[in-house]
């Protein structure tokens, strides 16, 4: 190990339990919580054994009027949960880490659709997602039982082999906290009013959580200390430390960060720097004597050194930077820095736990997949024969193919048309707010550059004769898909008419720096994913004047799953970008856009400059086509022809990833096997 970084790895001792070294997972959704126990097991175990000295469960729900279905987070209503989170504490044990649980009641946030337990809360307030549904205020009994619930899920979580256990009052999603914010407390008993009023409830727990279980677990406790609300909510400065200093020596641990989640879990569109939230939290050490932990998509050894040296954290938390590379504190430890697969802040993973799927990583294609099909992350199988490789294309998938076989030991030619490697990533990283999705091409190719094994060739656009002329026996096509000009897509399935008076681009032009005419642009997004509010981003930021079309009723709605959609739309509108939701573009004549409202069907029309069309992408398949049709006809013998990535099913970048490393993975693999059983499936059992 580097000197460096030894401090990173120094044993901390917290309450009754010491954790190896300062990296600390913080609890983080996975989509697969109570639903998917064995999944969720492998995942942490996998942290652990990548050398994170703590590993957390996400939020656990400690009782059935706090419900969060449909959505798969933990679950430790009674004593028949204790099994599947044994499994969890238990792989994480095995690599000697140390296992923390955070303990959830969701009061307001939990719409209880599976139970229909009343919701509750510290006063009468509406379920805080569009839900018809009130939450009703506590009366005395109920905050009795709720301490019950929580005293009894604590000891609930020692049996289950817990060494942390979590007082949790973050995210404006559980009700310590709803009880600590004047805007959702308006009690006037001892609960309500003062500040040491609206922590007693957090006190208690605190105490009564140690008294339970303290002998052998510490007890951690997670607060946001601001809302980012300025004065209409806590800040940092100013009741957030007046929490701290409240409830200072209580806790064994101090998990401390920002709310809501979408502050916590900035991308980096928003958000670009590591250590965003340090400014908010570096009061909390000057209070308190006890280990803090806090987050800020921390990637670098030498900032993580830093913050322990200016004594601002005693341990790294990491939810992404965990999820990215499971293995970044082993890396680090054995001098392998340039190794870390650093995470891009796209917050793919949090949009899997938003629609209750597992966990999906731009950077880390097995994120998710450890225990359905086995995959680590840092292992995959020798060559089943030392055979070359062909992969064209070097986009993500290509990319992730081809490092993944060379990895593998293959013979690995990758053959580029353009002069740059990267694909669409290369293109994406070049528009504002995206730079850090660089990473994704990056840390590839700088495996694939060390490889011996792999070649690579630039500006080699292969034609069907070429391919053959290198008789390579396996080959794979990530050949991508380019944005259509003709306006096909979502609400239009024929082209949209546009008579020539304007120029019609597409989000390959703008990215490869074409110049747009005077006059304003005219966005239509039909695609409603992320690039249409990127695009118009960019184009503003240039000062063009941009209008931004769309059927949807607001911009990028698809982004509500990665938590920017609010920012977004705050972010055009603050820019003047003039926004026509609800609104499809019926054709283009005379220099205007005809556009339709999508409810009434009324028109308007809008004097324009050019178009920018985002509506959906063709795949590119010609030579894929061209290379089957010889196969089928005799004259190309090859093992493998595979199309892969965006030219197999156009998607997110974590998708072409994801693509390429399956490919990857499946060369020489048995096809009946992979025909049996995609991958494994926890099955309910009807046993009992
Ligand atoms: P994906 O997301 O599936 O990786 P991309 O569109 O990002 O797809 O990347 C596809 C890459 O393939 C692009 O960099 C493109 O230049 C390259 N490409 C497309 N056709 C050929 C070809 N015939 N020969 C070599 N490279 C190609
Ligand atoms: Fe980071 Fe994106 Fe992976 Fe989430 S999905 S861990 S934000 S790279």
């Amino acid at each position: 190990m580097r000197d460096p970084y030894k401090i990173l790895f120094e044993p901390i001792t917290l309450g009754p339990v010491t954790a190896p070294n300062r990296f600390y997972q913080v609890p983080h959704c996975s989509g697969m919580g109570h639903v998917r126990p064995r999944a969720e097991a492998a995942m942490r175990g996998i942290k652990a054994e990548g050398g994170w000295g703590v590993i957390s469960t996400q939020e656990t729900e400690i009782h059935p009027s706090s419900d969060l279905s449909p959505y798969a987070e933990g679950r430790l209503w009674d004593a028949r949960d204790i099994p599947a989170l044994r499994l969890m504490t238990e792989a994480v044990h095995k690599h000697g880490s140390l296992a923390a649980i955070e303990l959830a009641h969701n009061g307001n946030h939990a719409s209880n659709k599976l139970t229909r337990a009343p919701s509750i809360a510290p006063s009468d307030i509406s379920i805080d997602m569009i839900q018809p549904r009130q939450a009703r205020a506590m009366d005395k009994s109920d905050i009795k039982e709720f301490r019950r619930w929580h005293r009894m899920a604590a000891r609930r979580a020692k049996e289950a082999g817990f060494d942390i256990v979590y007082v949790y009052a973050g995210h404006h999603m559980t009700i310590p906290h709803h009880f600590l914010l004047p805007q959702m407390n308006d009690r006037s008993d001892e609960y309500g009013g003062s500040l040491e009023n609206r922590t007693r409830l957090i006190r208690e727990l605190l105490e009564e959580t140690k008294e339970e279980v303290g002998d052998t677990c510490a007890v951690a406790f997670r607060f946001a200390v601001d809302e980012l609300k300025g004065a209409d909510g806590m800040q940092a400065h100013e009741e957030g430390r007046g929490v701290v200093e409240l409830l200072a020596e209580l806790p064994d641990l101090w998990d401390v960060n920002i709310s809501d989640w979408s502050n916590d879990s900035a991308t980096s569109r928003f958000e670009p720097n590591e250590g965003y939230q340090t400014k908010y939290i570096e009061f909390v050490k000057q209070v308190t004597s006890k280990p803090v932990v806090a987050v800020g998509r921390f990637t670098s050894p030498d900032h993580m050194v830093s913050l322990v040296k200016r004594g601002i954290v005693d341990f790294i938390g990491a939810a992404r930077p965990s999820i990215a590379d499971p293995f970044l504190p082993e890396k680090i430890k054995s001098g392998r820095i340039e190794d870390i697969r650093e995470c891009i802040g796209c917050n793919i993973c949090v949009s899997s736990d938003n629609l209750g799927v597992p966990i999906r990583c731009t950077q880390n294609p097995t994120q998710g997949e450890e225990w359905r099909r086995g995959w680590h992350p840092e292992k995959i199988a020798p060559a089943h024969a030392l055979e070359p490789v062909l992969v064209i294309g070097g986009g993500p998938a290509g990319l992730e193919c081809a490092s993944q076989l060379a990895k593998r030991g293959y013979e690995v030619t990758l053959a580029e048309a353009s002069d740059q490697l990267g694909g669409r990533v290369a293109g994406e990283a070049s528009l504002s707010g995206l730079a850090a999705w660089k990473r994704v091409a990056d840390h590839r190719i700088y495996d694939l550059q060390r490889r011996a094994n792999a070649q690579i060739f630039l500006q080699s656009s292969l034609d069907a004769d070429d391919v053959a002329e290198l008789g390579i026996g396996h080959i794979f096509l990530a050949t991508g898909a380019k944005w259509r000009r003709d306006g096909v897509g979502r609400s239009h399935r024929k082209a949209i008419p546009v008579d020539g008076s304007v120029q019609v681009f597409t989000p390959e032009d703008i990215i490869s720096g074409v110049e747009v005419p005077t006059g304003p642009v005219f966005i239509f997004d039909d695609d409603q994913i992320y690039l249409g509010g990127v695009l118009a981003h960019h184009l503003a930021e240039t000062g063009a004047h941009v209008v931004l079309a769309t059927p949807a009723s607001v911009v990028s709605p698809w982004c509500d799953n990665t938590l920017e959609q609010e920012r977004i739309q705050a972010s055009l509108l603050s820019m003047n970008v003039d926004l026509q939701v609800g609104k499809t573009l019926a054709r283009v004549e005379n220099g205007r856009a005809h556009l339709t409202c999508v409810y009434s069907g009324k028109g308007k029309t809008l004097e324009i400059g050019s178009v920018l069309m985002v509506s959906e992408r063709r795949r590119e398949t010609t030579l894929f086509e061209a290379l089957k049709q010889r196969r089928e006809s005799g004259d190309l013998d090859v093992k493998t022809l595979e199309i892969i990535g965006d030219a197999a099913s156009p998607g997110l970048i974590a998708d072409a990833v994801y693509s390429g490393h399956l490919a990857a993975r499946n060369l020489g693999e048995d096809p009946k096997r992979a025909e049996q059983a995609l991958f494994e499936r926890e099955i309910i059992s009807l046993e009992g």
